[in-house]
């Protein structure tokens, strides 16, 4: 059983195995962010 469908954080490259990862949504794509770097895309974008 190996999940290919892992989350994984834009920014860091973590899975949500490693960091809690959040699901945003940005011209009708769907992105992921952690949490630690959801910070970093509020000031940085
Ligand atoms: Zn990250």
């Amino acid at each position: 059983m190996h999940n290919n469908f892992m989350k994984r954080c834009n920014y860091c490259g973590r899975t949500e195995e490693e960091v809690k990862i959040l699901i945003y949504y940005y011209k009708g794509k769907e992105n992921y962010v952690c949490v630690r770097c959801l910070p970093i895309m509020i000031h940085g974008e």
